[in-house]
């Protein structure tokens, strides 16, 4: 990979949408949802009635669905087999069953492939569980997300109509644990990742914080190309 790549991880509520879109958006670079595309493959499951309990019955149909991801930070667009399906994959079936099917191998791998398709040669954000731990453990900044519980499902409650918080808390929390104690690419921090509370924060200043570890970084990879040059010079010098 040769351009930025941005991995954004971290659990439900903690801003990585928000934050990622804002960052893409700043930078020129694309964006990737990668939760949107596990949300597809279960709003899919659950519409072929594919037994959601039985790991066995998910693998042997997770094939199927044509997921498509549009990575435009002002436009993110999400189609399964040609339907758009940004409305439906937000729907509380879905968001109950997701983390279920996104546990299941088989699945894994077929969306982690589609999501280093995507992310090419770089020039994107990406936003999810496993990006700097799995799909792109070279990215150029890794950001781990966080913020208490309560403020993730305040957040979380402000954006899905009539639910309140302590309802809020308590799905985000069953999610979480089923995320974090996953077998295959369970969510955790990547080595290399910036943690960043985000309690506290508005949305820009976390903008304005991964913005400036972009920046450091890019300065720094520069530094170090510079010294490479300099000591291929020093290098030249020394053999004639
Ligand atoms: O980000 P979002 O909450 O929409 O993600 C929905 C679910 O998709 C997560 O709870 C998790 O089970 C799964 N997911 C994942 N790996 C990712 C992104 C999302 O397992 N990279």
């Amino acid at each position: 990979m040769t351009g930025l790549v941005v991995a954004m991880d971290g659990p439900s509520g903690s801003g990585k949408s928000s934050v990622s879109r804002g960052v893409a958006r700043a930078l020129g670079l694309r964006y990737l949802d990668t939760g949107a595309m596990y949300r597809a493959m279960t709003w899919w499951m659950l519409r072929q009635g594919v037994d959601l309990a039985d790991p066995a019955a998910v693998a042997a149909r997770c094939g199927e669905p044509r997921i498509e991801s549009g990575t435009d930070p002002d436009a993110p667009t999400i189609h399964v087999d040609g339907v758009d399906v940004a409305g439906p994959i937000r729907e509380a079936a879905v968001t109950a069953a997701v983390s279920a099917v996104a546990a299941v191998p088989e699945v894994r791998v077929r969306l982690v492939a589609l999501q280093r398709e995507i992310a090419g040669t770089g020039d994107i954000v990406l936003e999810g569980r496993d990006i700097g731990t799995v799909v792109c453990p070279d990215a150029t900044v890794k950001v781990y997300l966080t913020a208490s519980a309560e403020a993730r499902a305040r957040r979380r409650s402000a954006e899905v109509a009539g639910s309140t918080v302590a309802a809020q808390q308590e799905a985000m929390a069953r999610r979480d644990a089923l995320d974090s104690t996953r077998k295959t690419d369970p969510l955790s921090m990547a080595a290399g990742a910036v943690e960043l509370d985000t309690t506290a924060l508005s949305l820009d200043e976390v903008i304005a914080e991964v913005l400036r570890l972009v920046a450091e970084r890019r300065s720094s990879e520069g530094e170090s190309e510079a010294n490479e040059l300099r000591s291929g010079r020093d290098h030249v010098r020394e053999r004639t």
